[in-house]
This record gives C-alpha cells, sequence and structure tokens, in this order.
C-alpha cells in the first residue's frame, strides 16, 4: 500500500504551499489510527494563520497569471490526473480502508465517483459558456461572460476522504480559480495522497494548497480577506456555522449538513429487491453516509414481510477489516462515534422500538481494538423517537409501519432533514406523487442510495443544505465564476 509519500519522519502529513510540502506549524497534534486496529498510522499537526496566509497569499499570485491561461490550457492538467488517479486507484483505496474502515469494494466506489468529476471539469470549455444575442437592441449586441473570481477553499469531512474533495478542486480549477484545501482531520492521508497525485501533472505551483487542521484552521480560512468562496460538507450544526461566519467576512458559501433519509416502500413493491437495497443503502460504510436511507416506512400491509426480508437479510451481514473481501460492513471512524451509536440504539430501547438485531458488544476476531457496531435493527419505530429524527450515522435501521403512501410521505416530510429519499414501488402514479410531493434534495425511485452522477448538482434542502448552489456539475460553474455582459454598439462611421 502507498502511504502518502511526504509525512515527516515520525509520520505527520504535511501541507502542500506553492508546490512544497511543508510541516504545518499550529503546533496541536492528534493520531490518525486505523479505526479496524487501533494503531496509529500517522499524525495530524494543525495548521497556524501563518501557514493559512502563506497559502492563500500563494494561492492569489498564482490565480493572476492562472485566470489568464487559455481554457484549453487549464483542463490538460486533468487528463493526466484522471489517468494517474486510475493507476493508483486501487492503492489509494487500500489506503483509504486504512485510514477510515471501510471496505475495499466502497472505497473503490467512492474513489470512483471522485474521478468521474474530474472528468467532468475537463468539460469547462462548453459548460463555461454564456448567452450572446445579436440586435438585442438596436444596433446593440449583447454577450455574458463567465470569469473566475480568485481562492476558492473547501473544507471537507471524514466519511468521503477521496470523493468530496474532487466535488469542488477540479471545477474550481479548470473554471480559472486558485484553491485552498482543507480536510477532515480524522483521515486526512487520502487526501494528501490525492494533492501529491495532482503535483505529479503539469499545474503550475501555486494553483492548488492543502492545509491541515481542524476548527481553528476552518475560521482561519472564513476569515481570511483572500479567500472569495468556501464549501463546505459536514454536520449540520458546523455547516450552518460555516455558512453565517463566510457570509459575515463577505464570502460566496455552498454548507452541505447532516442528514436523515427515508426509504419508502408501498405495497406493489418488488419487496425481495427493496429489502436488499434497504440493508445496503443503511449499513454500507457502516452508515457513514449522508445518504444512507436509515429510516423505512413500510405500508401497513406488507409490514410484516418486508420486517422479515429485511431481517434475513441484515443477519447476513459479516462486520470485520475492509480488506478482507468477505466484509460487509467495516469500522466506525473512532471509539468515540461508536460509542455516540451504541447510546443511540440504548435511547431507541429506552423510548420503545422494538430490537430485532442489535449490533452493540460485537468482537471482531484478530480486531479486538476495532470500532465495531453489527448490523442493527429496530421494528415500530414511531416518528417521533430519537432514532427516527436524529441522524445515526452508523449501521443502525429503523421501520416503521405507515398506513399508506400518504402518510410515508407526510412523515418524510416533517423531518428537519432533507436530503435525500427513495420510494420503492411499481406503480408509476405513486413515483409521481411522490416526485412532486417528498421534500429532499436527491429522490430515487427504485434506487437503493440515492447518489447522482457528478454531471448533476448534488445537495439537500432545509437542515441538510445551507446556500443554494449544490456540489458537482453545472452549479459548480456558477459558484466558481462571476458573469459580466457586454452591451455594445459599434456605428460604422
Ligand atoms: P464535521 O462537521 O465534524 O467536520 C467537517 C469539517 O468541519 C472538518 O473538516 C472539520 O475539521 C471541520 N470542523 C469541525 N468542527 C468545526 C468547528 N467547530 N468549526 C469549524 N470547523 C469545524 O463532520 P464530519 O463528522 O467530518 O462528517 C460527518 C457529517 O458530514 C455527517 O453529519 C454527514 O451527514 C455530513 N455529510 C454531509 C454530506 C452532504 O452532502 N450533505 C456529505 C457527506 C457528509
Amino acid at each position: 500500500m502507498q502511504r502518502p509519500a511526504n509525512l515527516t519522519e515520525s509520520g505527520g502529513v504535511q501541507n502542500y504551499i506553492d508546490g512544497e510540502w511543508k510541516t504545518p506549524t499550529g503546533g496541536e497534534e492528534q493520531q490518525i489510527v486505523n479505526p479496524a486496529s487501533g494503531e496509529e498510522i500517522a499524525r495530524v499537526w494543525f495548521s497556524s494563520r501563518e501557514d493559512i496566509d502563506e497559502a492563500v497569499r500563494t494561492a492569489e499570485e498564482a490565480f493572476n497569471t492562472w485566470r489568464r491561461r487559455p481554457v484549453e490550457d487549464r483542463i490538460q492538467p486533468f487528463f493526466q490526473y484522471k489517468q494517474l488517479l486510475e493507476e493508483e486507484l486501487d492503492d489509494l483505496a487500500r489506503l483509504l480502508v486504512e485510514d477510515h474502515g471501510k471496505t475495499l469494494d466502497e472505497a473503490r466506489g467512492e474513489l470512483r465517483r471522485g474521478i468521474e468529476n474530474v472528468e467532468v471539469a475537463t468539460g469547462i470549455p462548453s459548460m463555461m459558456q454564456s448567452g450572446t444575442l445579436e440586435n438585442a437592441a438596436p444596433d446593440i449586441d449583447e454577450s455574458a461572460v463567465r470569469q473566475p473570481l480568485g481562492v476558492y477553499t473547501a473544507i471537507t469531512p471524514f466519511n468521503f476522504p477521496g470523493m468530496i474533495p474532487l466535488w469542488f478542486l477540479p471545477y474550481a480549477i479548470a473554471t480559472g480559480n486558485a484553491f485552498v484545501l482543507k480536510p477532515s482531520e480524522q483521515d486526512p492521508l487520502v487526501p494528501q495522497r490525492l494533492v501529491e497525485l495532482l503535483a505529479r501533472t503539469d499545474l503550475p505551483d501555486g494553483v492548488v494548497q492543502l492545509i491541515h487542521g481542524g476548527p481553528d484552521t476552518v475560521n482561519g480560512l472564513l476569515e481570511h480577506d483572500g479567500i472569495v468562496g468556501a464549501s463546505f460538507v459536514g454536520s449540520t450544526p458546523i455547516a450552518e456555522h460555516v455558512y453565517e461566519k463566510a457570509a459575515a467576512n463577505g464570502k460566496r458559501v455552498q454548507a452541505q449538513g447532516g442528514a436523515k433519509n427515508h426509504v419508502i416502500v408501498t405495497e406493489t413493491a418488488d419487496l425481495d429487491f427493496a429489502a436488499e437495497k434497504t440493508v445496503s443503502s443503511s449499513f454500507a460504510c457502516g452508515g457513514e453516509r449522508c445518504l444512507a436511507n436509515d429510516v423505512a416506512l413500510v405500508e401497513e400491509s406488507v409490514y410484516e414481510e418486508f420486517v422479515d426480508l429485511v431481517l434475513a437479510e441484515a443477519e447476513s451481514q459479516i462486520v470485520g477489516w475492509g480488506l478482507n473481501e468477505d466484509t460487509d460492513i467495516g469500522a466506525l471512524i473512532t471509539p468515540e462515534h461508536t460509542q455516540r451509536v451504541q447510546e443511540l440504539i440504548q435511547t431507541g430501547v429506552q423510548e420503545g422500538a422494538e430490537l430485532l438485531l442489535d449490533g452493540r458488544n460485537i468482537t471482531v476476531s484478530d480486531y479486538e481494538n476495532g470500532n465495531f457496531v453489527g448490523p442493527t435493527i429496530f421494528r415500530d419505530v414511531s416518528p417521533d423517537h430519537t432514532i427516527a429524527q436524529e441522524e445515526i450515522f452508523g449501521p443502525v435501521l429503523g421501520l416503521i409501519s405507515a398506513e399508506d403512501l400518504d402518510e410515508a410521505i407526510d412523515i418524510l416530510n416533517q423531518s428537519e432533514f432533507g436530503n435525500a429519499a427513495s420510494l420503492f414501488t411499481s406503480r408509476g402514479a405513486d413515483a409521481r406523487k411522490y416526485r412532486h410531493e417528498a421534500e429532499a434534495g436527491n429522490l430515487g425511485v427504485n434506487v437503493g442510495t440515492s447518489a447522482p452522477m457528478a454531471f448533476f448538482h448534488f445537495g439537500g434542502r432545509k437542515q441538510s443544505f445551507f446556500g443554494d448552489l449544490h456540489a458537482q456539475g453545472e452549479d459548480m460553474i456558477q459558484f466558481y465564476t462571476e458573469k459580466t455582459v457586454y452591451i455594445e454598439r459599434w456605428p460604422d462611421t
């Protein structure tokens, strides 16, 4: 497995500023631990305000040249980058398993989703064009252009360290901006490796910087006058904080928050298929996905049958080390998070839901120090139970019996979150009603996990999203550019 090449002698991650690897100078440090074994695999030092300033000033300088480069030149590094990512995919996936705890298949899938964004960003010469109209007024032609704005930052979470940085970076750069990435301090090895690979392309030094750190680093970036815009992905309270702080400091901002996603199963659904997809949606990546559907609203006429199917499917899930081929559910990120998931399971029991399958106190042989929670299923959950309302971010699925589709959509819409939902049905009219009424940003029909491809935007509603332009695709072009209109008259004098 290829660890980042630019770690310090004692295994510390490093910042990448102006084409050089530099040890963060903020002083604070923390261990990076393999969540399955509990062993330290690296360390993260936090960046100081001076590090941030150096990164942003370097990016500002690089921007002045980069923005003037022909767009065709600006996309060339991404063809090279795609090639490098493909060549390194397996090594990156193994590193991702070691640093995050998910399974190898999940890690590969995540990276593939990241690479998709690199591919889409190579289309920016077409995507960045705006409209032109001759004779818009007497003797007047009008045309609109999109222009890059400056230095953007993205602050990313722990759960998709190989994909989420790529929701932003390729679009920011190909549109002509410069960029500072601040990945999660919990698993920064893959983001560092992503930047190491980018450094092997012809991208000029200074266009992309990597800054390691935690909350202070984020606040330092948001307060810096050289940053024009910020993208954030993480939990809802921090998304709200970032949204407010960035706006108060005069920056563009898009902030994606936490989630609580629902699957609706109607009586006309293919129940075997729906059960299989529901289980994989709620337990994959240990449930640490913002798109995990962890509440199933099931029409009462098929509720008992669906409960049995889901239970059988869940019982077959194997928990363990992500590099073992037969593992279905890997480790959770930290012992603290594991404890929180276990406490929420206890809350579910205390509030009266029936625990059909209990994933607490599971041990995995050879990985006794790992952060594992097994598949957990509750039936007869009530919409007002804590486990039906709060994001759990663990392999816990709650089943609710709903009288009909109307009631199911009502329950779904009562959620304070609105990231995603899935409907299983074979009736077009049900699908249409749900498409019109369900309040979530990513709506799947007969799809387990409603994750859009990179050429569509990705974003939620309500407490799952703060801002207007979402990640990925066309929204990214708008976020990373400002529009100017030229109104021209050229009399033939
Ligand atoms: P988090 O909010 O703890 O951390 C995200 C980022 O914010 C990290 O880079 C971290 O360093 C920084 N941060 C943490 N505390 C901060 C503070 N007080 N001030 C400023 N910055 C701070 O999130 P996480 O635990 O890394 O990720 C899991 C969360 O992300 C879940 O809630 C999940 O639903 C959400 N998520 C959402 C989406 C989406 O598209 N909506 C996608 C992935 C993950």
